[in-house]
């Protein structure tokens, strides 16, 4: 019997999870793989943080938790948006989930209907879209090319909103690319959505604390959009957390509502462990933030210095998060073994084969002609796979 429904055979997977669960079946029969496909911090969760999971435990912190999160959790995280982004999101404002996925898949899920259209600037995370098709709405992307820092300018913007334009998806610093908007390309931005009140801005802060070029600006703190922006954010990059699936969004409390109503009948309240381990790292040291952002920054330096030392590959310079968005058209159309390499699926595929390191196609972040490397792991592998790649690449036939 296969009686998917429509809803989910509309639906791609996954091409990050997808490539880095073809890199783990490559390890696991033995071949040295160098997994640069999925952007997860290499780095083991603070002390601290743990600690605080092994005391939840023993205190017993062991039932149901509520819809939203504990209350004690979303004060720390208003205080957090006050103390380090200086806006206003009263802890009835903010829904804890499992995850940023979650949280950001719950607002397109309670706001878009079928028909509405959601811009998303693109190159863009893989999932946005699929969320916004899950819904039955409409993605409407505007290609934000190399040449123009992958940053949409406030003319695009201007001309991608129509009267069905619901939301605008908006990540900074970048999945894939590494882009950061700065306060006056927010406030650009800002200023042309004070024209149309009736669009919602998904603000995607995940790499937040992942900046090399100062201070992280929230477009949140714009006038111009108050009381419109629903931020999301997690623990899972900032404090090395992935796997203990603690995520929130900031919202006006309209939509905090309708979050914690789609929660309370689809997931419930997040674990009762992870929310007290989240609390831990908001309310403790921030320390450990940084000495991993300066080990990222260090890494990209490197990945930078050195994929620029490959002929005809074209290497951006990313100011935040921890991947790398090189343009692979110089390669695109060689052969190898007599098979021609179309596009920068073909290229990913013939790496991961040839050269045993994962990468990620652009085209899965709708930007064709890009490679995504992840520089989340330590030097050793960044070195060996970008000197892999170099050798692979120099095999390919014209
Ligand atoms: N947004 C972006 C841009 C991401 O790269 C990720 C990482 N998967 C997420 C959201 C989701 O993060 P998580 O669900 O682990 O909090
Ligand atoms: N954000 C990570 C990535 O883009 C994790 C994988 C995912 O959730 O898609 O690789």
């Amino acid at each position: 019997m296969n009686q998917i429904s429509d809803r989910i055979q509309a639906l791609q997977p996954s091409a990050t999870l997808a490539m880095s669960q073809k890199s783990s079946e490559l390890k696991a029969q033995g071949i040295d793989v160098i997994n640069l496909s999925v952007g997860e911090p290499d780095f083991f969760t603070p002390q601290h943080i743990k600690e605080a999971a092994k005391r939840a435990i023993d205190d017993n912190c062991t039932f149901y938790t509520p819809v939203g999160g504990y209350l004690s959790l979303r004060k720390a995280i208003s205080d957090k948006l006050q103390r380090e982004n200086g806006v206003f999101y009263a802890p009835e404002q903010i829904v804890v989930g499992n995850g940023a996925k979650h949280e950001l898949c719950n607002v397109v899920m309670s706001m878009v209907n079928p028909g509405d259209e959601v811009i998303v600037p693109t190159p863009a995370w893989v999932s946005y879209e699929q969320m916004v098709i899950l819904a039955g709405g409409t993605n409407v992307e505007v290609p934000c090319p190399m040449e123009q820092g992958f940053k949409i300018t406030p003319q695009q913007l201007e001309a991608a909103i129509t009267p069905k334009t619901k939301m605008l998806i908006l990540c900074t610093p970048s999945n894939p690319t590494g882009a950061v908007y700065s306060k006056g390309e927010l406030q650009a931005l800002a200023e042309v959505l004070g024209a149309h009140p009736g669009v919602l801005v998904l603000a995607d802060e995940v790499y937040e604390h992942i900046n090399y070029v100062g201070g992280h600006e929230s477009i949140a703190q714009f006038p111009q959009v108050a009381g419109r922006v629903a931020i999301v954010n997690g623990v899972s990059k900032a404090y090395a957390m992935t796997g203990w699936r603690i995520g929130y969004v900031a919202a006006p409390l309209w939509l905090a509502k309708a979050v914690t109503k789609l929660q309370g009948q689809y997931t419930s309240g997040a674990s009762s462990v992870a929310q007290k381990a989240a609390e831990a790292a908001y309310n403790g040291p921030q320390d450990c933030v940084e000495a991993m952002r300066t080990a990222f920054e260090r890494r990209r330096n490197l990945i930078v210095s050195l994929l620029r030392g490959i002929p005809g590959m074209e290497v951006n310079m990313p100011d935040g998060a921890f991947y790398v968005f090189p343009s692979v058209t110089a390669f695109l159309g060689k052969k190898h073994n007599g098979t021609v390499i179309n596009d920068a699926n073909d290229l990913a595929l013939y790496l991961l084969n040839e050269a045993h390191v994962a990468t990620v196609s652009g085209d899965a972040f709708a930007c064709p002609g890009h490679l995504r490397l992840s520089y989340a792991t330590d030097d050793k592998n960044i070195v060996g796979a970008v000197s892999r790649i170099a050798a692979a690449l120099s095999r390919l036939e014209a």
